[in-house]
């Protein structure tokens, strides 16, 4: 009894030190210092702990009466200790219902002309449109004439790196671009049929649900989707009227935005670490554009793979949205939307970019999922502590137009990268969701989802080994080596 009981503890002490071993080299490749040291500490620790307990075992401690029950009483602990943590507690309700769960009230379309994008990069001073406009919103009229005079939302682009910006200045552009060029209706929105209705048949390919579901997932994947899901589309995340105008297709402008499929195909890129790791500098920019760009490729691609098939399709990327896309990411089970706003996937945090196919092809959906974001962000607050621009709030949800969010002050945020002159990220990059995927991350994640009592350490533990206001990595050192990936 007693060998059997001191081998399952040394068991799991060795295991406990494995694990400490793996974060701690996980750490040095993610480059964290802090993380290093503390975890090459921790390591220490459980290895002493390990060979002190082999050593009380060999010199039988354990076989006198009050060493086998100090040994019962240490094994109830550790038990308990597994059996604490690892159980599942309380589901959040609202999460598993999706986006929908935070519709509290009368919650109406958003208006795609209110975007500050739209504001500022689309209406031109003198024209009609800008003329109407700010008619029905003069509150905002001196706010984007002074942005538009520093060069719109993202001002000057990165002149935070300034004046060693300009090689990291060209990428983003470059990668913006790509978006660009796939903006014209006939490309996000292609027409059903087109390939196969002189060569092969006129008949759209039937398949079964589940069948078209693996085939378009599949199809995703290959060409470079990190995270894939279905929901039927809500109408509430439809932008109402459109406001971004990239074709001077200025007849579109303001209009009803009509989607008549019935789902939506939603892709997740994972950004690299690295990159974000920079933030607020020109780096993580590049890297948001290079996801953009990749979520256009997937998503064009994606909508003529359907079209060819027989059914109508449209992509839903950086230069062509019909909808809002972190809601119906939640409703399509790949996360939970954040206090900073963002969409949290399990597997890569907040640190994704997101596109969308919607589609009249049916599809199998998937579930929403509950994976505790709502609650751990109530106890971390990271992104509100670390947002320069003070834009994210340290309160507790509050109901805006229906819905019950953390409200970000998408004004003081758009300000800051006007100065800056890149999207920041600094949010995304703090956030402890966005850890390296690597086996110790995905072990603390999967203990956090279940258990709201790991989220409370986890919190803490986060603070003491990455800090509570993590640095940005080196810009210079990206630029430099080139440690892309
Ligand atoms: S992007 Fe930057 S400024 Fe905007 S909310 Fe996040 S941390 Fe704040
Ligand atoms: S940093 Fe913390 S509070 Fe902010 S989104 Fe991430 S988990 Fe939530």
């Amino acid at each position: 009894m007693v060998t059997t009981l001191a081998m399952i503890i040394l068991a799991g002490l060795i295991l406990q030190a494995l694990i400490g071993m793996a974060f701690f080299i996980s750490s040095i490749f993610e480059r964290e210092k802090r993380a290093t040291i503390l975890g090459g500490i921790q390591l220490s620790g459980m290895i002493f702990l390990a060979l002190g307990f082999l050593y009380l075992y060999l010199n039988g401690l354990f076989n006198s009466g009050p060493g086998g029950i100090s040994l019962f009483l240490l094994f109830c602990l550790g038990l308990g200790g597994v059996i604490f943590f690892f159980r599942s507690t309380r589901p959040n309700e609202k999460a598993l219902k999706g986006a929908k769960g935070y519709v509290v009230g009368e919650a109406g379309r958003f208006d795609e002309r209110d975007h500050v994008f739209a504001r500022n990069r689309s209406l031109l001073p003198g024209s009609e449109q800008y003329a109407a406009y700010y008619r029905d919103h003069p509150e905002w009229e001196d706010m984007d004439a002074k942005r538009r005079e520093k060069g719109g939302p993202t001002g000057r682009p990165g002149s935070i790196d300034s004046p060693n910006a300009d090689a990291n200045v060209a990428g983003t552009l470059a990668s913006a671009s790509l978006s660009h060029y796939l903006s014209e209706p006939d490309k996000y929105s292609p027409e059903p049929h087109i390939a196969l209705r002189e060569k092969v048949t006129r008949k759209k390919v039937e398949m079964g649900l589940d069948e078209a579901t693996t085939r378009i997932k599949g199809y995703a994947k290959a060409l470079g989707a990190s995270l894939v899901g279905v929901t039927k589309i809500n109408p509430l995340w439809v932008y109402s009227h459109r406001g971004e105008i990239f074709n001077n297709n200025w007849e579109d402008w303001g209009k009803t935005i009509h989607v008549h499929h019935g789902y939506a195909i939603v892709c997740v890129e994972e950004m690299n670490k690295n990159m974000v790791g920079s933030a607020p500098h020109t780096p993580t920019c590049l890297e948001s554009m290079i996801n953009y760009a990749k979520g256009s490729y997937i998503t064009t691609q994606l909508a003529g793979y359907i079209a060819n098939m027989g059914y109508s399709a449209t992509a839903n990327h950086f230069r062509h949205y019909d909808t809002i896309l972190p809601p119906l990411a939640a409703d399509a089970g790949l996360g939970e939307v954040g206090r900073l706003g963002y969409l949290i996937t399990k597997k890569y945090g907040p640190r994704v970019r997101l596109s969308i196919v919607t589609t009249d092809l049916e599809l199998t959906e998937d579930k929403p999922v509950d994976i505790g974001v709502e609650d751990f962000c109530k106890i971390c607050k990271k992104c509100a502590v670390c947002c320069p621009s003070k834009s994210i709030p340290h309160e507790e949800m509050t109901v805006e137009r229906g819905l019950l969010r953390w409200k970000l002050d998408a004004q003081s945020c758009f300000e800051y990268w006007g100065k800056i002159g890149t999207d920041c990220n600094v949010c995304m990059n703090v956030c402890p969701w966005s850890h390296a995927d690597t086996i110790p991350h995905q072990i603390i994640k999967t203990l956090i989802t279940r258990n709201q009592y790991a989220r409370k350490l986890f919190n803490l533990m986060d603070d003491i080994f990455y800090g509570k206001k993590p640095k940005p990595k080196s810009p210079e050192k990206w630029a430099q080596f080139g440690t892309w990936k």
